[in-house]
């Protein structure tokens, strides 16, 4: 197995060159820092930096200004949060990301709760960050401390109760798979879940129907980070850095080793100097919600998607 280190500052500049450029802006101040060692790859990066953000629109740089670090937007109240996701569940439609508009975007957290759930909740304090998870049902019993935990942390989402291949399934047992699960977190954390993540992101219109009945917002991804499929700690941050854009969801697990080993040493510091605001999705559907125009279109509507995302291992 391949040994990862801290990540050296040539491989940091190797991936954040590749970013989509709307997000980063070489004019803030401090933007470059920490990133190389040497003096001509500085110069290089900025080169490159510069040219693509003077092929940008105005208004495409997360609002940063020449002059000074970009304004913070204010968060939305859970008000506005539960009424944009009511009003996007009423559409009855998968939700693969938000709109492009914004300078956030959502990690999420999939198949938990579990051993590194602890370790995931001291990065996203350690960094302000907040996150997204979907929740196993039957999972909870071993851990029924973890969800109201969670919740301190952003949003929590249903994720069916033994992670059901879904498709295979009658209607009334998809119902059951959920309210199950959405039942046994209200139960745990005290909160109405309204978000659904089918697992390996399978749905189908009979399922979709399902979801919409019961009131809730399917959440799919548009960004995924590998970590299922066996991806290690470098090649997860590459994943992730390669596809962000505005408005992306991302697709991580919170019961994998290197994926907290990536969002540590690689992913979060790596967002945190693009000053990338890290959201729950209630709350980036609030501040930057999809048009009716990306809905329609489902994945095809959003920017910079992971190639083949939908059907494996979610
Ligand atoms: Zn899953």
């Amino acid at each position: 197995m391949k040994r990862l280190g801290r990540p050296r500052t040539h491989d940091i500049l190797a991936i954040e060159t590749g970013l989509g450029a709307s997000w980063y802006d070489p004019r803030m101040p401090g933007a470059a820092d920490g990133l190389v060692g040497g003096r001509n790859m500085l110069a290089v990066a900025g080169l490159v930096l510069l040219g693509l953000a003077l092929t940008l629109p105005a208004g495409s740089m997360g609002g940063a200004s020449p002059s000074g670090p970009a304004p913070k937007a204010a968060r939305p109240s859970p008000s506005q949060d539960t009424l944009a996701v009511e009003r996007l569940a009423r559409l009855g439609e998968p939700i693969y990301c938000a709109g492009h508009r914004g300078n956030a975007m959502a990690l999420t957290f999939d198949d938990g709760p579990g051993v590194y759930t602890h370790l995931a909740l001291r990065l996203l304090r350690r960094f302000h960050v907040r996150a997204t998870f979907f929740l196993v049902g039957r999972l909870l019993k071993g851990w029924p401390q973890l969800p109201a935990r969670e919740r301190a942390f952003g949003a929590l989402g249903d994720h069916t109760w033994t992670h059901a291949y879904l498709p295979a399934l009658s209607p009334s047992a998809v119902a059951a798979q959920v309210t199950d699960t959405r039942r046994a977190i209200d139960a745990a954390a005290h909160v109405v879940v309204r978000l659904f993540r089918p697992p390996y992101g399978l749905r189908n219109t009979a399922i979709d129907h399902e979801i919409k009945r019961l009131g809730m917002l399917e959440v799919l991804w548009n960004v995924d980070s590998l970590d299922w499929a066996g991806a290690d700690a470098a090649q997860i941050a590459r994943n992730v850095l390669r596809h962000i854009s505005p408005g992306a969801i991302v697709l991580m697990h919170e019961n994998r080793g290197q994926t907290i080993k990536a969002l540590t040493f690689t992913l979060l510091p790596a967002l945190r100097r693009l000053h990338i605001r890290l959201v729950s999705v209630p709350e980036l559907l609030a501040s930057d919600p999809p048009s009716a125009a990306q809905i329609r279109r489902g994945l095809a509507g959003c920017t910079h998607n992971t190639p083949s995302v939908v059907g494996h291992g979610a």
